[in-house]
């Protein structure tokens, strides 16, 4: 794409004078937030808009904090909290511990504190731009010109702003599949805010949002039903790590359906029913769709300043998140690069190092760390096995350690902690690691400051453990569990 990047080290100087602002920022996510307050920073004069808050997004609603803080990340890690306590009662019986009497979960108060504490960080929010001399407007933003914004309330009135520079940061929406009923299924935002408790949950999809939603109502009680097209959920996840969740899911009683699709959803004085394309039905309370997001660009008029987007509308922007607009950036969801929330602000803060800063900053989008906050989590960094192979010029040595965690050889919990480790063999460079088990993300995390400094696996080998420790077998796996060649077909199942 043909592109002229602006770098702006005088705007401090107070460059931004025909215009009303240095940087206007349509979004108050993750990757706005960032970007409006590290400009902010660098002492460009900077307003951002973003529309009144509602823990389900529609066009007229959102709220500061973005998608993470009010219906992602951050209200879902605490159901998995929540859920988690299941399976600690039910290990706790050999550890000693006597519970007499019935164990209720109160699910009304977990939703009322959950929704305390995001009401709390949306204020946190609003907090870290106000002292940045950040200009908060409410509204939908969109795009006049390439230094334009209009800025749209639900009664029709309009203001306009002229900036220097833009940032578009409006994240993505949940997506519905396209089948008879879809009106009676919910998506993630309604999930995380419902009324009552499902008994019976359907959910359809095989991304982490689908699994995670999984283990989270498992994990309070109900009947799940996990339906996906593929053999085993998580694509784009290493194989063998998916074959792995999978069972787990399984062991947690969670019931698979692979390559089972939903054809059609009806009303019934039970509940919904939930007609499958294999012909099967069962009644739910609650059907869940986590079946894709789409970048937030329709309603930005992105065509009047000449923004390009792709097939599927995520802005098309170069490594510096310039559009096809060289005065018009987009960071996060809406470029749909890597949809997460670091990686939102890594890619703010490398544009407001570039525009506002003086010192110009390629997104880095190589060996991010991720996790599925599954119970129990998976957690990955670098290639999978899949990628690796492909990546490689030569052979791949597979480390794998499949081990009984301490704790549950008391327990007696029937769950094995898996580690896999990728090694070039030509250059003993760690290409990738993943875990699943207990605190995975935790560890992984630390993982990927190796990965991303070049570690080898002899650095691996010559790093002293932690005893005892799960995260230890990351540094005495001495003996290849296989070699692979480009040629071989990587392994799915342990
Ligand atoms: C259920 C769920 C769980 C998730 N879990 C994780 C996780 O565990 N870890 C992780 O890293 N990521 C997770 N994510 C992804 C993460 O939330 C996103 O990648 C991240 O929020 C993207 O940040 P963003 O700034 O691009 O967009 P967002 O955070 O979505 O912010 C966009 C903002 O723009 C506003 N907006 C939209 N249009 C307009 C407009 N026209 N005018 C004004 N404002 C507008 C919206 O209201 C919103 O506040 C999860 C997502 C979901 C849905």
């Amino acid at each position: 794409m043909a592109r002229k990047i602006l770098v702006d080290g005088e705007v401090a100087a107070g460059a931004g004078d025909q215009y009303d602002y240095d940087l206007f920022v349509i979004g108050a996510g993750s990757g706005g937030v960032r970007g409006a307050s590290t400009a902010a920073s660098f002492g460009a004069k900077v307003a951002i808009c973003e529309l009144p808050l509602h823990p389900i997004s529609s066009e007229w609603l959102g709220g500061h904090g973005g998608t993470c803080v009010i219906r992602g990340c951050v209200p879902k890690k605490i159901l998995v909290y929540g859920a988690s306590f299941r399976g600690e009662f039910e290990d706790s019986d050999n550890f000693g511990w006597e519970i007499n009497g019935d164990i209720n979960f109160n699910w009304k108060k977990l939703l009322e504190n959950k929704t305390k504490e995001i009401v709390r960080l949306n204020g946190v929010y609003r907090r870290i731009l106000s002292s940045a001399g950040v200009i908060m407007i409410e509204g939908a933003g969109s795009l006049v010109d390439a230094h334009t914004v209009e800025v749209s309330q639900p009664n029709g009135s309009k203001q306009r702003y002229t900036a220097k520079h833009i940032l578009i940061a409006t994240g993505s929406r949940a997506q519905r599949v396209n089948v008879p009923g879809k009106e009676l299924a919910i998506t993630s935002d309604e999930a995380l805010s419902l009324e009552e408790l499902p008994k019976r949950a359907v959910i359809l999809g095989g991304g982490y949002i689908a699994v995670e939603f999984a283990s989270i109502w498992r994990g309070m009680g109900a009947e799940v039903d996990l339906f996906y097209r593929r053999e085993l959920p998580l694509r784009g996840f290493d194989d063998e790590m998916r074959a792995v969740v999978a069972s787990n899911l399984e062991g947690r009683g969670i019931k698979l359906h692979p390559g089972t699709n939903l054809s059609e959803l009806g009303k019934t004085a039970d509940g919904i029913k939930v007609v499958t394309d294999k012909g099967e039905d069962l009644i739910a309370d609650v059907v869940l769709f986590a079946t894709g997001r789409t970048p937030n660009s329709q309603r930005l008029n992105l065509q009047a300043a000449g923004v390009e987007v792709d097939q599927i509308g995520a802005i098309k922007v170069d490594e510096y998140s310039c559009t096809s607009a060289p005065s018009v950036w987009a960071v996060g969801d809406v470029t749909n690069r890597i949809n997460l929330t670091p990686v939102a602000i890594m890619e703010a803060t490398c544009f407001a190092k570039t525009v506002f800063g003086g010192q110009p900053v390629k997104s880095d989008h190589r060996d991010v760390p991720c996790a599925v906050f599954s119970i129990p989590p998976l957690s990955v960094v670098g290639l999978s096995e899949q990628e690796a192979v492909e990546e490689a010029k030569g052979d791949v040595l597979v480390f794998t350690s499949s081990f009984n965690p301490m704790k549950n050889s008391i327990s007696k919990r029937q769950e094995k902690t898996i580690m896999k480790l990728l090694v070039d063999a030509d250059t003993d460079k760690v290409l990738g690691a993943s875990m699943c088990g207990p605190d995975a993300p935790e560890i992984i995390q630390g993982i990927a400051v190796a990965i991303k400094c070049g570690a080898t696996k002899a650095n691996f080998d010559s790093t002293v453990g932690i005893h005892p420790s799960a995260a230890e077998e990351f540094v005495t796996m001495r003996t290849v569990t296989r070699r692979v060649s480009p040629t071989s077909k990587p392994k799915t199942s342990l």
